[in-house]
C-alpha cells in the first residue's frame, strides 16, 4: 500500500505501518486529505504491483548507511525513526529494484503471495499519537490469503456495526448520553433500558440471596479521610471526584470497598460468624479521559454488581472456587459459555508485603486448577492491593469482553485493622476478597446488546409480548389478553394505532419484541390469538392459556 501511494502522490511522506490485529494500517502525510475514490485508485495501484509478483527482500545497513538513504529519499520520519533505534545495523526491505522501507521484517518473499487484500477507512492520527504533532492521514486494510477468508472478514465486519450497542440502544430506545446537556460518559436509561436493567438486577439479587450473600447498601460521597485510610488517595486520586463539604474534603465514591469494611468494622465478629459476605449493587464515578469514553462500555459513572467476602485463611480456597462457579453459572444463564481468563500478579506499584502476595496468588492459581478452567497469566498486571482473576466473556461473534473479576486482598483488612475473634480467643485478620460478576452493569447491557443484537430472550427482553388488533372492534378483547398476561407477570403492549397491520407486524419485529398475538373477528370469536414469534415466526392459534404455559416455560428455561 505504501508503495502504490508513493507512486500515486511522490510527496508522500512516510511514517509508520505496522499489522495490527486483523489487518494492517500506514500513517502518510499527504498535503491534500485522501477520499474514498483515492482508496479504489490505491486499491487498483496495489493490484498491479501483486500482480508483477515482485520479490520482497531485506538488506541490513550500517546506521550511517541507512541515515544517508532515507535523507536521499527525503523521508524525515523515517530519518527521526533510525535515529532513535538503538541499534548500529538498521533493517530495510526493498520491492523489486524501486520501493524501500525501513521494517524489521518479516515480509512475504514476493507481491504475488498476497492473494485477497482491502483497504477499509480512513483516519487523522497524529505523529507518535502525540496531538502537538503533525496530523497524519492513516489508511486502514486487511489481507488473507484467500478470498474466502476475506469474505468471512468483511462479512464478520459488517455484522459487528449492525450490533453496534450504541446504534441499537437508540434504534431500540433503551439509553443516551446527554454529551452536552447533561456530561459525557454519565447514561440515562429510558424506559425500555431501564426495564431491561431491572431485569438483570432482579436476577442478579435473587441469585446473590441464594448463594449466602448480605445486602447492604452504602454513600455515593464519603471523607476523604477514609480514602486516605483506604489507600485510594494516594493509589487512585486522579481518577476521583474530590469536593468539600463543611470545609472538609469528600470524595465520590470511585469503588464500594471502605463502606463495606466500615459496616465489618461495626462489631465484634467471630470466626464462627466468617465467611461474611456484603454484597451492593453500589454506583460509582471514576474519572476516565474523555477521549477514551465509549457508549456503555466505557463511561464515568456506573453500577457494579460488587461484593466483599471476608473470610478465614482456611476458607479462603472455598470462596474464591465458590466465586468462580457462580460467574460461571450466571453467565450462563446469560447466553454466554466461553471465556477467556487471567491471573494478573504483582504490580510495581504495591501496598502489603510480597509473601502475602505469593500467598494470596497461589490460592488463585490452585482454585482455578481445581475447577479446571484453563487461564494464562498477565505478569505484574494486579490491582495494587492484590493479585486478581479476570474473565472475559466471548460473545457471540467470537469477541473478548471483560466482565467478571476477583481480587484477593491481604492488604486493606491490615489498613482498616480488621479482625475476628479465634477458637483461642486471639484477634485474628480475615482475609478480604474483591469480586464482581456483571462488572459494570452499564458495560454488562452493552455486551448484552451486541451479543443479542437487541434480541433479548425472553426473560431479559423489556417488551415480552406486543398485542395488535386489527380493528378497533378488537381492541376491547386486546385489553383483556393484556390483563390476563400482565397478572401473570408478563410485560405487554398493545399498538392500537391506526396503521396497517403489516407496518404494525413489521415494527414490532424491528423493535425485536419476542411475540407479536394478533388479533381479529377470528380470534375475538374463538377466544384464542394468533401468535407469531420471534425468528420462529407464525405459530398458529393459540389459546391463551397455551400460549402463557408456553411463555412462562421458556422463561424458566431461559431461551
Ligand atoms: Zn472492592
Amino acid at each position: 500500500m505504501a508503495q502504490a501511494v508513493k507512486e500515486l502522490w511522490p510527496d508522500v511522506k512516510l511514517a509508520i505501518g505496522p499489522a495490527i490485529e486483523n489487518g494492517f494500517y500506514y500513517d502518510f502525510d499527504k498535503r491534500e486529505p485522501f477520499s474514498t475514490e483515492d482508496l479504489e485508485k490505491i486499491e487498483q495501484r496495489m493490484q498491479r504491483i501483486i500482480n508483477q509478483d515482485l520479490p520482497l527482500r531485506q538488506s541490513v545497513l550500517p546506521k550511517n548507511e541507512a541515515i544517508a538513504l532515507f535523507k536521499e529519499l527525503k523521508e524525515d520520519y523515517k530519518l527521526e525513526l533510525i535515529e532513535n533505534l538503538p541499534d548500529e545495523k538498521i533493517s530495510i526491505y526493498k520491492t523489486g529494484d524501486g520501493f524501500v522501507d525501513l521494517c524489521k521484517g518479516p515480509h512475504a518473499e514476493s507481491t504475488g503471495q498476497i492473494k485477497a487484500f482491502k483497504l477499509l477507512s480512513l483516519a487523522g492520527a497524529y505523529w507518535h499519537g502525540d496531538e502537538n504533532n503533525a496530523m497524519l492521514q492513516r489508511i486502514y486494510g486487511t489481507c488473507f490469503a484467500s478470498r474466502e477468508e476475506l469474505a468471512q472478514h468483511l462479512q464478520n465486519l459488517e455484522e459487528t456495526q449492525k450490533r453496534d450497542h450504541r446504534k441499537l440502544g437508540t434504534q431500540l430506545d433503551l439509553f443516551n448520553i446527554y454529551h452536552e446537556a447533561a456530561g459525557a460518559g454519565l447514561v440515562f436509561y429510558h424506559p425500555a433500558g431501564a426495564m431491561l436493567r431491572k431485569n438483570i438486577e432482579d436476577y442478579v439479587r435473587a441469585q446473590h440471596m441464594k448463594r449466602g450473600y448480605d445486602f447492604v447498601m452504602t454513600p455515593n460521597i464519603l471523607k476523604g479521610k477514609l480514602w486516605e485510610m483506604s489507600g485510594h488517595a494516594g493509589y487512585y486520586r486522579e481518577n476521583m471526584y474530590y469536593f468539600s463539604v463543611d470545609q472538609e474534603e469528600y470524595a465520590v465514591k470511585p469503588m464500594n470497598c471502605p463502606g463495606h469494611m466500615l459496616i465489618y468494622k461495626s462489631k465484634m465478629r467471630s470466626y464462627r460468624d466468617l465467611p461474611i459476605r456484603f454484597f451492593e449493587l453500589g454506583t460509582v464515578y471514576r474519572q476516565e479521559k474523555a477521549g477514551v469514553l465509549h457508549g456503555l462500555l466505557r463511561v464515568r459513572g456506573f453500577t457494579q454488581d460488587d461484593a466483599h467476602i471476608f473470610c478465614r485463611q482456611d476458607q479462603l480456597q472455598a470462596e474464591v472456587m465458590g466465586v468462580l462457579d457462580f460467574v460461571f453459572s450466571m453467565m450462563k444463564d446469560f447466553g454466554f459459555t466461553e471465556y477467556e481468563i487471567e491471573l494478573s500478579t504483582r504490580p510495581e506499584k504495591f501496598i502489603g508485603t510480597v509473601e502475602n502476595w505469593e500467598c494470596a496468588t497461589e490460592v488463585l492459581q490452585n482454585s482455578m486448577k481445581n475447577k479446571n478452567v484453563s487461564f494464562h497469566i498477565n505478569e505484574g498486571d494486579g490491582a495494587f492491593y492484590g493479585p486478581k482473576i479476570d474473565i472475559k466473556l466471548k460473545d457471540a461473534l467470537g469477541r473478548s469482553w471483560q466482565c467478571a473479576t476477583i481480587q484477593c486482598d491481604f492488604a486493606l483488612p491490615e489498613r482498616f485493622d480488621l479482625t475476628y475473634v479465634n477458637e483461642q480467643g486471639e484477634n485474628q485478620r480475615p482475609i478480604m476478597i474483591h469480586r464482581a460478576i456483571l462488572g459494570s452493569v452499564e458495560r454488562f447491557i452493552g455486551t448484552l446488546i451486541e451479543h443479542y443484537a437487541g434480541a433479548f430472550p425472553l426473560w431479559l427482553a423489556p417488551v415480552q409480548v406486543m398485542i395488535i388488533p386489527i380493528k378497533d372492534s378488537h381492541q376491547a378483547y386486546a385489553q383483556k389478553v393484556k390483563e390476563n398476561l400482565q397478572g401473570q407477570g408478563l410485560r405487554v403492549i398493545i399498538d392500537a394505532r391506526n396503521e396497517s397491520l403489516n407496518k404494525r407486524i413489521r415494527e414490532g419485529t424491528l423493535q425485536k419484541i419476542p411475540y407479536l398475538l394478533v388479533v381479529g373477528d377470528r380470534e375475538v370469536s374463538s377466544g384464542q390469538v394468533s401468535v407469531r414469534k420471534r425468528q420462529a415466526g407464525d405459530q398458529g392459534n393459540k389459546t391463551i392459556e397455551d400460549l402463557s404455559s408456553q411463555l412462562q416455560r421458556e422463561i424458566a428455561l431461559k431461551e
